[in-house]
């Protein structure tokens, strides 16, 4: 009986299938373009350039350690009915690579039109001077690639995007330069906002557990003073603590940004004894509550920020 419904099952596939060839052509027209984003922070910028023609998934959470990320079945599914893939670069989702050679799908592969770096171009911050062995631990080998939050780059990311899906989709190419100049007009708005609140606090010392704010941080002239780990992606020694700790209260450095997937009860600990405060951030899109998007993730941190620093 099993056997006659799966058989019968196989049949109808294949009448599907072939019925959906057919109407290919008409089809074609009307389907959205099918992005993969391999963060939630390049998803949201896509949907703002893409509006309704194009659909997008992301490969990882808000609230996950982008480094950390592993490699599933679900990310290889997602990646076969790709047209686009939009990647971060600079190591921190190093895994698609994995995934996206699973997938089997030749219009995603490194150098096809269908794959989109958006780390091309951009001025990275936190290069290292000397070479740093990713053997040893350090998940930043070749400078900080946490810049997708940092609206000042919004222009040039965007851009990169509007350019890669041209490629893939270039009937579209004026309506996402279009919805580009729309996103940035609304940018520009809440940059001039978050400037304003930013001014008084230009040259205000935090510590960061991860660095993963050096973006913002700079954009807006804050410091970061020192971090929590001992080196990207390296847990602390007891000594870089006692260091750590007798720092902040020399520099009078009143908070510890960290990231909603890492140590929050080690940052209290030092905040505690520092008589500083940890703040979790929006190290993403969706990474706390009312983060939703791109410039409500952003929006979110500015005004941490500077409720914790006035
Ligand atoms: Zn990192």
């Amino acid at each position: 009986m099993r056997h006659v419904t799966l058989r019968w099952l196989g049949v109808l596939v294949g009448v599907v299938v072939v019925a959906g060839a057919l109407l290919i052509p008409g089809a074609q027209a009307a389907r959205k373009l099918r992005v993969v984003a391999t963060i939630p922070d390049l998803k949201s910028l896509v949907e703002a350039v893409g509006g309704d023609l194009v659909e997008v998934e992301s490969l990882t959470r808000g609230t996950q350690n982008f480094h950390e990320a592993e490699v599933r079945p679900s990310m290889m599914l997602k990646l076969r009915r790709a047209d686009v893939v939009v990647e971060n670069g600079v190591d921190l989702d190093a895994w698609a690579d994995t995934a996206i050679e699973g997938s089997n799908n030749p219009q995603i592969i490194r150098g096809a039109p269908g794959r989109i770096e958006v780390s091309r171009g951009l001025e990275l911050l936190e290069v290292p001077s000397t070479r740093v062995d990713r053997s040893m631990g350090d998940v930043h080998p070749r400078g900080n690639p946490h810049f997708s939050l940092d609206p000042g780059l919004a222009p040039a990311i965007t851009q990169t995007i509007v350019d890669g899906l041209a490629r893939v989709a270039p009937e579209s190419r004026a309506a996402f330069e279009q919805n580009r100049t729309a996103f940035l007009a609304q940018l520009q708005q809440r940059m001039a906002q978050w400037t304003k609140t930013m001014e008084p606090l230009r040259g205000s010392k935090v510590v960061v557990f991860h660095p993963d704010f050096i973006y913002l941080l700079t954009r807006f002239g804050l410091v970061q003073a020192a971090t929590v780990e001992d080196r990207p992606g390296i847990p602390p020694s007891p000594q870089h603590l006692v260091n750590l700790i007798r720092q902040m209260k020399e520099e009078k450095i009143k908070v510890i940004l960290v990231e909603p997937w890492n140590d929050i009860k080690l940052a209290n600990r030092v905040a505690e004894e520092a008589g500083a405060k940890a703040l979790v951030m929006a190290t993403a899109v969706g990474a706390v509550k009312g983060a939703d998007n791109y410039i409500a993730a952003i929006d979110y941190n500015i005004t941490t920020l500077a409720k914790a620093l006035q």
